[in-house]
């Protein structure tokens, strides 16, 4: 019989999927690796698991413990995953901006969650990062994994997510493409490509713009799970060749052309990955292979960048497909 020992068993090994549709014009293979097939639904499956083991064999995570993040909710939910199996508790801590559907997903896997103001400096008592300290000092036998900081993060990529991309591509691979939030995706998967094919992989970024890594003012943005104020020790700024700046209007527009073009229920962070990704991939020739990975499921935004409503208030343009206007027509 094949099957998992537990559903933790189940992550990592996610598909690799071919662009057919938004690829129009561009020579190169466009594939993306899709992250919602794991359980948890999104690439932070993979981090749980080691940063708990590590906690645990560092004795900061002890029989009984509860387990204090700040996160936009994915974190939260692999992280939940691997507490229920070992009897940890768990509190989460999100800026508000984070949808209530992904806050009551975590709250759904038995957690604890507290929303915080989205747009404050991050040494503000208020931030999302402060509130999750102060509540570590105060709980007993609490531990904080701080994925930001936290190296068993991009370990955890370079240990799985790389290596899956270089089997399942036959070392044909020649471009990664990843959104930056705490860089743990994009330093852990590049850096062991970078290796594999001793420098023949060119690693590509995808910063909202209002983010630090890009380089431009630093602003608020609506895009979840990526971009950062402030520079994490999870990403290496050495791994990205470099890193292209995308706007949330355009990331939201690729995000809802995906669903209706691709077949592809995914998140904003991973429109904004295939905007820069296709953004490469039009200056290559039809040798290149690239691999944009994607990390949630659009699932999460479905009152959000899914909602015309919600699109129109922000002020994002809202594109009806050929099919539509000419239905409508009628
Ligand atoms: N997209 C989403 C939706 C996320 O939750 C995250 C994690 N913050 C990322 C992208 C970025 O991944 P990483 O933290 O590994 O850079």
């Amino acid at each position: 019989m094949k099957y998992a020992h537990s559903v933790t068993d189940a992550i990592g090994n996610t598909p690799l999927i071919k662009l057919n549709r938004v690829t129009a014009g561009i020579a190169a293979t466009v594939l993306v690796k899709v992250e919602f097939t794991n359980p948890g639904g999104s690439a932070k499956d993979r981090i749980a698991e080691r940063i708990i083991d590590a906690a645990e064999r560092e004795g900061k995570l002890k029989p009984g413990g509860t387990i204090v993040e700040a996160t936009s909710g994915n974190t939260g939910v692999g992280l939940a995953l691997f507490a229920q199996q070992r009897g940890y508790k768990t509190i989460f801590v999100v800026p508000d901006k984070v949808s209530i559907d992904k806050q009551n997903t975590m709250r759904a896997y038995g957690a604890e969650v507290i929303a915080t103001p989205t747009n404050v400096e991050p040494n503000d008592p208020r931030s999302y990062y402060s509130v999750s300290d102060r509540l570590v000092a105060e709980i007993p036998g609490a531990f904080k994994p701080n994925q930001y900081d936290n190296p068993n993060g991009p370990a955890s990529h370079y240990a799985t997510t790389g290596p899956e991309i270089w089997r399942d591509t036959e070392g044909a691979v020649t471009h990664f493409v990843a959104g930056i939030g705490t860089g743990g995706t994009i330093t852990g998967t590049g850096r062991f490509l970078k290796e594999a094919s001793e420098g023949g992989v060119t690693v590509i970024g995808a910063d909202p713009q209002g983010s630090i890594y890009s380089g431009g003012p630093i602003h608020g943005y609506n895009v979840e799970g990526v971009g950062e104020d402030f520079w994490p020790q999870a990403f290496d700024p050495k791994i990205p060749d470099e890193v292209l700046m995308v706007t949330d209007a355009e990331s939201f527009a690729m995000t809802r052309r995906l669903a209706r073009e691709e077949g592809l229920l995914v998140g904003g962070s991973s429109g904004m990955a295939v905007v820069a990704g296709l953004r490469a991939a039009r200056e290559l020739p039809d040798s290149a292979v690239v691999v944009i990975l994607l990390p949630d499921s659009g699932r999460g935004y479905l009152g959000k960048i899914f909602s015309d409503d919600w699109m129109r208030e922000k002020g994002y343009e809202v594109n009806e497909s050929d099919d539509q206007l000419e239905l409508r027509a009628r």
